[in-house]
């Protein structure tokens, strides 16, 4: 995760992940609007046509009574009690399936006229409202009343009536019809809904006259209450909304429709938890499979970042591992090529470059010179200060020696004991005889004590000895070099030490 490689796929599964679960909530969101918005269209549209069917069978009712009235003001009221009439309301209850009854009262309530058979002893209407309602108001419209228990049947009826006038126009009575409640209970019944769904018949005053599925005894109850009545209708006759329901407080997507011709209402609601079970039942496999993908894609990404951390744990270990190995390598190389007393080039890397060098001197014809050194009297340095003191005469004699060379090819080496070699690239015998004395000069000077030499002054002292040639490619040269140079060294000794001695250069 530290890594930009880790940062950037952390990022990318995360943009991943927000998307799916992104995309799916809109989709679920979109999915549950159109659920609803087309809940609301087939509540409208079962709303309108329910109220069709209402306004029809109180039609059919309606033009049975104003023709009844007809033929009563044609005929006067005592025709109510012919044969004739009374055969004529038989035959007409006989058509219409919605029609329970045919009635006519006269002005003080009493029965004068009935499709049915049964009439009640000594039976006044006069208290029924429908009744009290003619009696008070000289309309002559149809008036549709709330829902009455027969008094012929006991059956549930809708009362439709119109009122009587006598030829002064004075109340003379009310013809009245009465509509099935169970018209309607059959009627809605035919359409498959689910069980919390509503269909209401209502009375303009705001009373039901049936409701599915509730029971009867919510029949006559008054929906003042509802937001059918104290918002939605005052906007509109008919459309949809959504609302709870003042009866049994559950939402529903309603539609709603006034009728027409007649103070009716008819509304028809969704359940809308049941919409809501039926949007997560169909998105829950869709739903279940997004999860599972987020899942896997979650999971998949923790194993790539998992991979990814492993290979960079790795990737750092072994570049620890090779940085290592590369110190250790330095090591063990300068270890094999450096003395490690002095620090200076060691045997074997003297030979090797001496070996080199000749090559180059071959190539290029420049001569190329060695100086043998050897520390004089060292025996009896050692013997005098012992092994340790001379460990460090060695270090100081070493040390002044790389002083004294200033050219970067120049070469001082170790070459065994206390003696020491210098390879002096594209030098001649004067050149070097030079350096020779130079050094011998650096090492009086550095005034090391030595009690024990012979040499005057007390200090440790060199004897220098030179040879130069110039390779010819010969393997035999570097031998033939060192002899030069440990000859010139030998009479360096023999002359008294403390000096240096050219061995001067080949045979041409
Ligand atoms: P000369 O002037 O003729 O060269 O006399 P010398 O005593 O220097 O010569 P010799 O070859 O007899 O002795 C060399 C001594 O150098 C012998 C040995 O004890 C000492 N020596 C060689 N290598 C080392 C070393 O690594 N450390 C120390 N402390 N002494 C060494
Ligand atoms: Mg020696
Ligand atoms: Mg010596």
């Amino acid at each position: 995760m530290r890594t930009s490689l880790g940062r950037s796929l952390a990022a990318f599964l995360f943009v991943i992940a927000l998307a799916v679960v992104g995309i799916n909530a809109w989709s679920l969101w979109n999915d549950w609007h159109l659920k609803l918005s087309e809940r609301e269209r087939e509540a409208r549209n079962l709303s309108v046509s329910l109220a069709k069917q209402a306004e029809d069978a109180f039609l059919q009712v309606d033009i049975i009574l104003t023709d009844e009235v007809r033929q009563l003001k044609q005929n006067g009221p005592t025709y109510a009690s012919t044969t004739a009439f009374k055969t004529q309301i038989l035959e007409q209850q006989g058509k219409l399936p919605q029609l329970h009854g045919l009635f006519i009262y006269d002005k003080q309530g009493n029965w004068v006229a009935t499709s049915g058979n049964y009439v009640p002893a000594k039976a006044s209407n006069a208290d029924r409202d429908y009744f009290i309602w003619h009696r008070t108001h000289d309309d002559m419209n149809v008036h549709i009343g709330r829902v009455i228990r027969s008094r012929s049947t006991g059956d549930l009826v809708i009362p439709v009536s119109m009122r009587l006038n006598d030829a002064f126009g004075n109340f003379a009575g009310v013809a009245l019809a009465t509509v099935k409640v169970d018209y309607f209970r059959q009627f809605y019944s035919y359409y498959s809904l689910g069980e919390r769904d509503m269909l209401a018949l209502i009375l303009a005053d705001t009373s039901v006259l049936y409701i599915r599925p509730l029971p009867d005894s919510y029949i006559n109850r008054s929906l003042s209450s509802s937001p059918l009545f104290k918002s939605v209708l005052k906007v509109s006759d008919s459309g949809s909304a959504t609302w709870r329901s003042a009866l049994d407080g559950v939402d529903r997507v309603f539609g709603y429709a006034r009728l027409e011709r007649y103070p009716l209402i008819v509304t028809a609601g969704y359940d809308r938890d049941a919409a809501r079970a039926e949007w997560v039942s169909e998105n829950l496999v869709d739903l279940a499979l997004n999860v599972v993908l987020l899942f896997i894609i979650t999971g998949m990404g923790c194993f790539m970042l998992r991979q990814v951390k492993v290979n960079v744990r790795n990737q750092l270990e072994l570049t620890l591992v090779r940085d290592e190995l590369t110190s250790i390598n330095h090591t063990l190389q300068s270890l094999a090529l450096v003395d490690g007393l002095t620090g200076l080039a060691n045997r074997r890397q003297f030979d090797v470059l001496l070996e080199k060098n000749l090559e180059r001197s071959a190539k290029s014809g420049e001569p190329l010179s060695l100086i043998m050194v050897d520390i004089d009297y060292f025996k009896r340095y050692n013997d005098t200060y012992g092994h340790v003191a001379g460990d460090q005469c060695l270090k100081n004699v070493g040390a002044v020696l790389k002083n004294v060379i200033h050219r970067s090819d120049d070469i001082v080496a170790r070459y065994g004991g206390e003696e020491f070699a210098i390879i002096l690239p594209n030098t001649g015998p004067t050149d070097a005889l030079k350096v020779a004395q130079r050094a011998v000069q650096a090492v009086l000077n550095a005034g090391l004590a030595h009690k024990a030499t012979s040499v005057a002054g007390e200090v440790v002292t060199i004897s220098a000895g030179c040879g130069t040639l110039v390779a010819k490619g010969d393997a035999s040269e570097a031998e033939e070099l060192k002899e030069l140079a440990d000859n010139a060294l030998y009479h360096a000794k023999r002359n008294g030490r403390n000096r240096a001695v050219s061995g001067g250069s080949q045979p041409e």
